[in-house]
Parts: structure tokens; C-alpha cells; sequence
């Protein structure tokens, strides 16, 4: 069975060493005469693939011990809902860097009671750009911001000094494919479908003591009350968080978050440096800005653009279509998308300039 070029936003690529996996323990996990997605959450086999699964991802982000780690559901979108009901008390702020963090904002306003204020926006350049971050004082709950803007293709790399409030940050796509400070955050929140595994889980690393702040919340939405059943207050995504355990093994043997973001950023340099040097494409994201993970370029002609995404896909490059709000393409290059596959496309752009030139 051929494999393809990947490049899709999410759920994204695996690797084929984890799907190999999965193919191995499908029928019997273990012995057990069982596949994972039959066995009982409840089961002994089963809290011994969660408990790996936390103490894997807290080992690979050096997660401190004051933070719980929760395997929720409801994707990265329940989280925007779950911030302000969880942490917000009075005044909330945002950072609005694109499509993902308006939703953010969005579902925040939704809350009773609680005013949102949003404190810095990339909206007047089409969020090609990040925008400043001006001091945050103590009068806000929290400060949130999305660290990697999966769809405009924009990053924070480094989380601004001068905030004085718990920052929570959407992570869901670049969890693990660059380095953070835990301990810059509050709350770290991830959609898993990119870089952790299978979509249906969601991860969510939280600073213990902004826990329980309120009463009354319904159980499901309640940080709270998720950490103290160990992330089994109902019956949690088995099969997901399986496969992400398998998945942080990978990134481990791999050699770590540092290590991966070494491969991420040559992969990342590769592909902008051909969008640089030719005459025909460009990016559309300010040069200190750009994400690792997703690469947004075009031609500029639409016509082009449609006629590069069915040559790519009839050489198995797939997913390169950009997202609608934005144009073009979009290369999603997770952890998971390997070397040769940027370098297998940056020949093929080459070849595509050269023939429509
Ligand atoms: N935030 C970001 C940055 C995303 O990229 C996505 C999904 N692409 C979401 C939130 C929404 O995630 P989910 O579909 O898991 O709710």
C-alpha cells in the first residue's frame, strides 16, 4: 500500500512506525485477546496506558507538578467555552491573531457576566502579522492567546514578559513541535488531531491552584472535577489517548521536543526559502511571524493555484489546498510530516514554476 505526501491541516499525518503499531495490537492488546478499543476503561491494562501517556507528555514538556494533566473530549473548540466558565471571574483579555482565536473570543462573550477585552488584534493586516502584546495587569482573570495560528500560518514563539495574569494559550497546533515554558502558563490547551494522534482527544495542562475557583459548574465542564476522577469521570477516548501515548514515545525516541524542533525548523526553512527564491510564489505572512507547522503560499493567480493543487495531488501530494479565508495552499508540516516529503515538494514547485513560466 503506497503512502502519500500528507499535508493536511488536521487530523493530520501519523507516523507509520505508531500506525504500525496500532495494525500490530489491533486484535490483541497485549494478550489480553482484546483490541484497546474494546478493553474497559476501568481495566488495570487501561489505566496503565493512561498513567504512561501523562507521565511520557510530562517528560517531554517537563511538565512541573503543580500542573494536572486532563485527557478531555470535545476538541480544542469545548476549550473555548471551558476557559472563561472555569477562570473567568470579572474581566477577561484576548489576543486576536486570526480565525481560531476569534472563535475563542466569540465563546467567551457567551459567558454571563464576564466582560472580554480584547487587548491586540493582527486584524488590520489580515492577520499576516503578530501583534504587539501590551502590558496585562492584574485586573484580568486571564490573558489568552493562540500560540500557532493553524489557518493564517502565524506563531508566537516566545510568550511576551510583561503579562501579569495567567496566560492560557490554544496550543493545538504546535504542541510539541516547538519548546515552551510550561511554567509561562496557566493553561495550555490542545486539539490532538496534529500532533498528538487521533481527533476525539483533547489535552489540557492546568496550573492546580485555577482549579475549583467556581461552584456549580456542570461536572463535565469542570476542570476540577475532571482531575480529581482522572480524566475518567465518564468514559474518556480509549483509543485516542492509546495512540497518543504511542505517539509521545515516538516524539521521545526521536529525542525530545528540542530535538524535533530542530527537524521541524529545518523543514520550515526549506520550504520558505523556495517560496523566497522563485519568482512565482510568495508567502503571505510577515517574515518574523511564520509558523513551522503551517505554511500558507500562492501564486498570486487563482487559476494557478488550482492548477498546482491537482498536479501536486496527482503525485501524491495531498491536502495542499489552502484554507478558503486565505487562498493558495497551505502546507501543514507536523512532527509527523517527514524531511523528504518538503524536499519532494520544493522540487515539484520547482518543476511547476519551470513548466507554467
Ligand atoms: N484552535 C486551533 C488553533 C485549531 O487549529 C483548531 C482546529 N483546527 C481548533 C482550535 C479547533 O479544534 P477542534 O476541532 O479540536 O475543536
Amino acid at each position: 500500500m503506497e503512502r502519500v505526501f500528507n499535508f493536511s491541516a488536521g487530523p493530520a499525518i501519523m507516523p507509520v512506525p505508531v500506525l504500525k503499531i496500532i495494525q500490530k495490537d489491533l486484535l490483541s492488546y497485549q494478550g489480553s485477546g482484546m483490541s484497546v478499543m474494546e478493553l474497559s476503561h476501568r481495566s488495570s491494562l487501561f489505566q496503565s496506558i493512561i498513567n504512561d501517556a501523562e507521565s511520557l507528555l510530562r517528560e517531554l514538556m517537563e511538565i512541573p507538578s503543580n500542573y494536572k494533566v486532563l485527557f478531555l473530549q470535545g476538541g480544542a473548540s469545548l476549550q473555548f467555552t471551558m476557559v472563561p466558565l472555569n477562570l473567568g471571574k470579572t474581566k477577561v483579555a484576548y489576543v486576536d491573531t486570526g480565525s481560531w482565536s476569534k472563535k475563542a473570543i466569540e465563546e467567551a462573550q457567551k459567558v454571563e457576566g464576564l466582560t472580554v477585552d480584547v487587548i491586540a488584534s493582527s486584524k488590520e493586516n489580515h492577520y499576516t502579522k503578530n501583534p504587539i502584546i501590551p502590558l496585562v495587569d492584574k485586573e484580568y482573570d486571564y490573558l489568552h492567546i493562540t500560540t500557532n495560528n493553524t489557518i493564517e500560518g502565524t506563531v508566537f514563539l516566545n510568550i511576551p514578559t510583561n503579562i501579569n495574569v495567567p496566560v492560557v494559550a490554544d496550543m493545538s497546533s504546535n504542541i510539541l513541535s516547538s519548546s515552551y515554558n510550561v511554567s509561562d502558563f496557566g493553561l495550555i490547551y490542545a486539539g490532538a488531531q496534529k500532533n498528538i494522534g487521533p481527533s476525539g482527544l483533547t489535552v489540557v495542562i492546568i496550573r492546580e491552584d485555577l482549579m475549583g475557583q467556581k461552584n456549580q459548574l456542570p461536572a463535565m465542564l469542570d476542570y476540577k472535577v475532571q482531575a480529581d476522577n482522572g480524566s475518567m469521570y465518564n468514559t474518556p477516548p480509549t483509543f485516542a489517548i492509546y495512540a497518543a501515548k504511542l505517539m509521545f514515545e515516538w516524539v521521545k525516541e526521536l529525542g525530545g521536543v528540542a530535538e524535533i524542533e530542530k527537524i521541524n525548523r529545518t523543514k520550515a526553512e526549506l520550504l520558505y526559502e523556495a517560496i523566497e527564491n522563485s519568482a512565482l510564489y510568495r508567502s503571505p505572512v510577515a517574515a518574523e511571524s511564520r509558523s513551522l507547522t503551517n505554511i500558507p503560499f500562492m501564486t498570486g493567480k487563482e487559476e494557478l493555484d488550482k492548477l498546482f493543487i491537482i498536479q501536486a495531488e496527482s503525485k501524491g501530494f495531498m491536502n495542499l489546498k489552502g484554507h478558503r479565508s486565505v487562498g493558495g495552499m497551505r502546507a501543514s508540516l507536523y512532527n509527523a510530516f517527514p524531511l523528504e516529503g518538503v524536499k519532494a515538494l520544493v522540487a515539484f514547485m520547482k518543476e511547476f514554476e519551470a513548466n507554467v513560466g
